[in-house]
This record gives C-alpha cells, structure tokens and sequence, in this order.
C-alpha cells in the first residue's frame, strides 16, 4: 500500500509483536514497531527468562545438600542476591538487544516509544512526537499484574516485576496468589533462604491443573518449609516503625514480613491507547476482542498475545503471531490453534503438564482410565531426599486416546514438551505402550504402565 507510509505497523515488541514484526519485514513489508519500555516484552525482561535463572539459583541449595550421598563434601555455601540481579540484567539486555537487532536486521523499523492509535491507519508515537500511517495494525502490548487498590495498604506491595530487582533479599516474604507465578516466586524465594508465606484465597494452589499434581505440590513444598495457607486473603498490610510490613489475614493471623507481593492475576495493556476512540470492542475483563483469525472489528487492526486474553504463554502469542502473517500477508488464512497446550509450572519439583486434567476428563468422557505412578526418582536415592515423583495419564477407555500427561519431579517440563507431540496427534494408549522405554529414566514409567491404576466409570471410580 503505497499510501501509507508501512505495511505493518506493530504496537508493543514482546514476544508476539516482534515476531510478526521480524517475520512480516522478512517477506518484503515495510514494517515499523514500537515499544515504550523495552524490546523483548514481558517474556525476557521481566517473565519466563529471569524468572528461570532464578529458579535455577534457587536449586542450588539442595543440589549442595544432595550432593552429600553422592560422595561429595561441600563447604558451607553463601549467596549474594546483588551478583545475581547483576548477572540476570546482564543476560536479559543481551537478549533485548538481539530481539531488537533481529527486526532491524530483517528491514523493520524500530521505534522506542508509546504509541497511540488516532484513527484506524494513524499511529501517534508519542515519545517521537511523530505521526506515522499504516495499512494494517497489530497490537501486541500484552498484559501488567493486576493491581489491588482496595487492599489498605496496597501502596507497600510488590509485584513479579519488581520482586525481579529488589534491592535486597527479604528474611521473610508473604506471597499472595495461587497462580503459577505464585507458586513459582514462593520456591524460588524459598530456595534462596528466605522465610515464604503463601496465601491463597481458593482451596488448592494452581487452580486449572490436574488436582492430584496440585496436592502433591502443595504437601512438597510444605516438607521444604513454604507455608501455604489457602482459604486466606489479606485483610490489610501496615508499615511499622521498624520498616517491616504487618499484613492481617482473614483468618485472624498477622504476618510480619519485610516483603508483600501481590500475584493476584494480570490484566491486559488496553488503556489511554486511543482504542475506545475508534471503537475497538473489548471483552468485560477489558481485553481486545479478537475473531479466530486474530482480527478485531476493525478490518485492518490486528490483536495477538496477552492483550487478547486468551492463553497467557510466550509460545502461544508467537504462534498467534504467525498465524497472524499467513492470513494478512500471505494469503493463507490461519487460525491460531489453541488446543491441547503444554506447559510447565517451574516450581519445586517442576509440574509438566498437556491435555485435560482427570476432572476435566471425568466430565466429558463416560469411562476414563488413570495410568498413576508415584515413586522416589533415582537421584533422590543416595541424596536421601523423601520427595516423591509423579506420572499420570489419563485415557479415554472408549478409544484409548491419551487425553492428558501429567508430570511433578525433576525435569518435566522437558518431559511435557515432548509429550505435547502424541498428544497432539491424537495417539493411543497402545501406542504408549508398544514404544520401548529409555533405561533408566524417570519417563519410562510413561510407557511401562500397563494397568490401569484405576477407571472412573459414569463419575464413579472403580
Ligand atoms: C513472572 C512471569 C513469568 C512468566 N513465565 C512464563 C513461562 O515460564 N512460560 C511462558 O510461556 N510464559 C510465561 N509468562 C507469560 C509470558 O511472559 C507472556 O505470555 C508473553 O510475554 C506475552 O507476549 P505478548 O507479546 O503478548 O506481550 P508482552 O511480552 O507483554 O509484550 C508487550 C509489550 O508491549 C509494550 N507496550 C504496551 N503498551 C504499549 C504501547 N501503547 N506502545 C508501545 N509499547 C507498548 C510493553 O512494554 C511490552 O514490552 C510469564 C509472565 C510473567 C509475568
């Protein structure tokens, strides 16, 4: 479109936005992006990738503990919190850099500005003071945690993005949520010594996962130290002299605590961008309504990731990304696929996860099969750790589908990515069953159960 003076133009350069950017430059669009913050988006300044180096020096501890049964002494290890914020923005402003590189080198244009949509080709960037034009529009500004002013007190709580980059290790934290955000800030500030409460206002952490995974997790962690007290909320937090936060729970109790986090949700980046001024439909929760393809009311404006509000992972906003360039730029229409996710929660074990749960499964399915197998991995033989692992599928005994894997112990979220695969296809039980098992491993109980452990016929366990 030779009017305008892009193609594309993108708002927002995390994971979803500048990978249509990159992707749309390569085919020969004039392409331009803004980010108001910094390129990579939540994923990799302020998400998955520091939120993953910290687990990992997080793990530390036990692996120095568990070395022990192996043979090795190690000397008393000590932690400095500094050297590491100092390492994580060290790697994160590579990674932003890279991403930046990537769409420049591909012939995007970048801007480092907000950018506010005037009309449905007009883009005001407002850190340039410019206005620029486009064809198409896509907003990829995803999503912010979801804030608490009703909470008295809320004006002293954290959130994931600033528990990133506090100055100091807090002695004791209060975490409220049950989300996997939650759970996993709650193992990593315990694993690096601090003295973790979690504060859930359900009955069980991690709501959507399978519940044999959710009770298992929550008795581990409680082994470890975590505190978890579900069927709480935070009443209010105070600041006492001493500069420590007091926080009165609905059950009675106060907890003294010289951080509060709140990881109560996230809510999308939809506003003062100009969207009601064109007419943009939003859902209640205020994110953009999108059709299977993507787009929202207006023919040329475009939505994907977080902002959409429909599955909130990093993998997915990219898909939607290219599905979003197959439609718009190459004439070939493609819905983003949004079934049969996997997906792992990096908590202490790790849970790795793909397809329905056996509630989910007990509800649409007449006659469900559990494969369950809960044994102490091998590594944590001689390391004498009492932590068991768990491997779970469940199958429809109609047609013998695996319909969900579920997995908490060492490494599952590797073994979840690959057992997105089968059941993505569609595979059987049968098909489990006839593939030779890698010893030894932890994921060859995945096909070496050959028994049901136990059928849920019509609602009713058999
Ligand atoms: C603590 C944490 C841990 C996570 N861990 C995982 C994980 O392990 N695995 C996983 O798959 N997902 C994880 N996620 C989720 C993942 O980060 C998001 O799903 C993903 O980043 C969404 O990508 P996006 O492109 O939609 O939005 P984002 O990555 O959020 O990018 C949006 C960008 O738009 C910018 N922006 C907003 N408004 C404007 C504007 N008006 N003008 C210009 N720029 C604007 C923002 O600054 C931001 O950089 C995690 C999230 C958090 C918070």
């Amino acid at each position: 479109m030779a009017g305008y003076d892009y193609d594309l133009f993108v708002i927002g350069g995390g994971s979803g936005g500048v990978r249509a950017a990159r992707v749309a430059a390569a085919l020969g669009k004039r392409v331009g992006i803004a980010e108001e913050y910094r390129f990579g988006g939540t994923c990799v300044i302020r998400g998955c990738v520091p939120k993953k180096l910290y687990v990992y020096a997080s793990q530390f501890p036990e692996h120095f503990a568990d070395a022990a049964g192996y043979g090795w002494t190690v000397p008393e290890a000590t932690f400095d919190w500094q050297t590491l914020v100092a390492n994580k923005d060290r790697e994160i402003s590579r990674l932003e850099a890279i991403y930046k590189k990537n769409v420049e080198g591909s012939g995007g244009e970048t801007f480092h500005s907000r950018a506010v949509i005037v009309d449905p080709h007009v883009i005001h960037l407002l850190g340039e003071d410019r206005t620029v034009t486009a064809d198409q529009i896509l907003i990829a500004t995803g999503g912010r945690p979801a804030a608490h002013p009703a909470l008295p007190g809320h004006e002293h709580c954290i959130f994931s993005n600033e528990a990133f980059d506090l100055k100091e290790l807090p002695k004791a934290i209060m975490i409220e949520g049950g989300g996997y955000i939650a759970v996993e800030f709650a193992n990593i500030f315990h694993g690096l010594g601090v003295d973790t409460t979690l504060v859930y206002r359900g009955k069980e952490i991690l709501s959507r996962f399978d519940m044999d995974l959710r009770r298992t997790l929550h008795e581990t962690m409680e082994k470890k130290g975590i505190k978890i007290l579900c069927h709480s909320v935070t009443e209010w937090v105070r600041k006492r002299p001493d500069g420590r936060l007091d926080a009165l729970l609905t059950s009675g109790k106060t907890l003294t605590v010289d951080q509060v986090m709140l990881a109560i949700g996230r809510i999308p980046n939809t506003e003062n961008m100009g969207l009601e001024g064109i007419g943009i439909e939003m859902t209640p929760v205020g994110a953009i309504k999108v059709d299977d393809y993507s787009r929202t009311n207006i023919d040329n404006i475009w939505a994907i990731g977080d902002v959409t509000n429909r599955v909130q992972l990093t993998p997915v906003a990219i898909h939607e990304a290219m599905c979003f360039v197959e439609t718009a730029f190459k004439d070939n229409p493609s819905a983003p696929d949004h079934d049969t996710i996997a997906t792992a929660v990096f908590s202490q074990p790790e849970i790795g996860t793909v397809g329905l749960s056996e509630d989910e499964a007990v509800k649409r399915f007449a006659d469900v099969e559990i494969y369950r197998a809960s044994f102490r991995p091998m590594r944590h033989t001689l390391s004498g750790r009492d932590e068991k692992m768990l491997i779970k599928l469940v199958v429809d005994g109609a047609s013998r589908k695996v319909l969900g894997a579920h997995i908490l112990g060492p490494d599952a979220g590797e073994m979840a990515q690959l057992l997105g695969i089968p059941l993505k296809a569609g595979l059987t039980k049968d098909d489990f069953d006839r593939t030779m098992a890698v010893h030894p491993t932890a994921a060859e109980e995945l096909v070496t159960m050959y028994k049901p452990t136990y059928r849920v016929t019509n609602g009713e366990r058999i």
